[in-house]
């Protein structure tokens, strides 16, 4: 940074690193809404990358939730492939609309935009990037919970551009066996480590065969080494994905979407509890100020959990302000409130709550910071407890 910083880029011609750090963050196109995006990297093409990227978002989307995929493997786009799509993605004035797939994930790639999907591309790093880039700002994709990002291959230019770019949550690293021999992982941790992002899962692809006759695991590779380097790094989820040849052939055939595996049960569970462990977040509790209150509404306090890494690093209690329609969720929702508990809530609380992309947890009972606890160690789920018919609907907030 030169002496006479202003902090201010528009003025000045000095390429210095306050400068890339300014610019190179892109905005998403206004009719984005994205809330989560998850980089699939690998050390080199041909390990499984766009395989993993598959099958994370379809399992995102088998748990209901709005999914995307990026493929911003320019050089080699499999995913439109992999889920049976060769037609066009069409555009408007105001921007290029993804692809659904049959089960409704959205999807952008290169293939879905040139005339002929077997030409190849002989694009510099610089026009790939600016490509990938281009996915991220000129596209319209909507109201997204997850976005995965099947991310060029290697760790080189290209990749860190796309970082740099776009504001990736997490990474998932996919590697073959003979790679977690060698130094591909560490490089990668390492990019992830400089770009401060996290690595939400190592993924071992190609870990074993199953043999057909006696169903014993044949490791062809020899003994795994993801858990040691896991440990290494500090890396909490790790998969360790067979060859299967029904895989080969459900992403040849285009059918990756009906895919059932019963590796593919935990992948996205844990990866979507590592992003939330990763982030701070504020987590509320209707209570009497110690123990959680059975309506919303009319609760006495509020406590107010912030959570980082996955635990509580500080509380507060506030008295609950008043039921009026519609304001609490709202309330704590500008208080920057990620998740609310309650014993139980009205319907239409409920509703603002999902529109303020927070998630809602009822019919919990008893200590509110246990419940806190509990919810962070994913042992609390919600009973859906809405009180919409009991003689509480109105104390809960179902007029909120
Ligand atoms: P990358 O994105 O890393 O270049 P792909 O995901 O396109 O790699 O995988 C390369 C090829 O290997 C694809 O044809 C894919 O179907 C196949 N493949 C990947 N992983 C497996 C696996 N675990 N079992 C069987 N085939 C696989």
């Amino acid at each position: 940074m030169s002496e006479n910083c202003s902090h201010n880029c528009e003025h000045c011609s000095e390429n210095c690193n306050e400068r890339e750090k300014e610019s190179l963050l892109a905005k998403p196109h206004d009719g984005s809404d994205i809330k989560k995006v998850i980089g699939v990297v690998s050390g080199k093409g041909g390990v499984g990358k766009s395989l993993v990227t598959s099958i994370l978002a379809v399992m995102a989307q088998r748990e209901g939730y709005n999914t995307a995929i990026l493929d911003a493997d320019i050089t080699g786009p499999s995913i439109p492939k992999a889920f049976g799509i060769h037609e066009h993605a069409e555009g408007s004035d105001e921007g290029l609309f993804p692809v659904m797939t049959k089960t409704g994930i959205r999807l952008m790639s290169l293939n879905l935009l040139v005339e002929n999907e077997t030409d190849p591309v002989v694009w510099r790093g610089p026009i790939i990037a600016g490509i990938v880039k281009q996915f991220w700002t000129d596209v319209i994709w909507g109201d997204v919970d997850y976005m995965f990002i099947d991310m060029p291959p290697g760790t080189g230019d290209v990749p860190l551009t796309v970082f740099q770019s776009i504001p990736v949550d997490g990474i998932v690293i996919v590697a073959s066996p003979q790679e977690l021999v060698g130094m591909i992982v560490e490089k990668a941790v390492n990019m992830a480590s400089m770009m401060n992002i996290p690595v939400l899962a190592l993924i071992e692809n190609m870990s074993y065969i199953i043999c057909p006759d006696c169903g014993k695991e044949i490791h062809v590779f020899g003994e795994s080494r993801i858990e040691t380097i896991a440990e290494k790094h500090g890396i909490s989820t790790v998969a360790k994905l067979p060859i299967d040849p029904k895989l080969a052939a459900a992403c040849d055939k285009g059918m990756i979407e009906l895919f059932d595996g019963n590796w593919l049960n935990q992948l996205f569970s844990n990866i979507k509890t590592q992003i939330k462990e990763n982030k701070t977040m504020k987590i509320a509790v209707a209570s009497n100020g110690k123990d959680i209150w059975g309506h919303f509404g009319h609760c006495e306090f509020f406590n107010i959990y912030t959570v980082e890494e996955g635990k509580i690093i500080s509380d507060e209690s506030i008295p609950n302000p008043g039921h009026k329609p519609g304001f609490l969720p709202n309330f704590l929702a500008d208080m920057g409130v990620n998740v609310i508990i309650a014993g139980g809530m009205g319907g239409g609380a409920v509703d603002i709550f999902n529109e303020r992309n927070v998630e809602v947890v009822v019919g919990a009972e008893g200590d509110a910071r246990a419940a806190v606890e509990s919810y962070l160690s994913g042992n609390l789920k919600s009973t859906g407890s809405v009180c919409h018919q009991h003689e509480h609907a109105d104390e809960c907030g179902e007029h909120n």
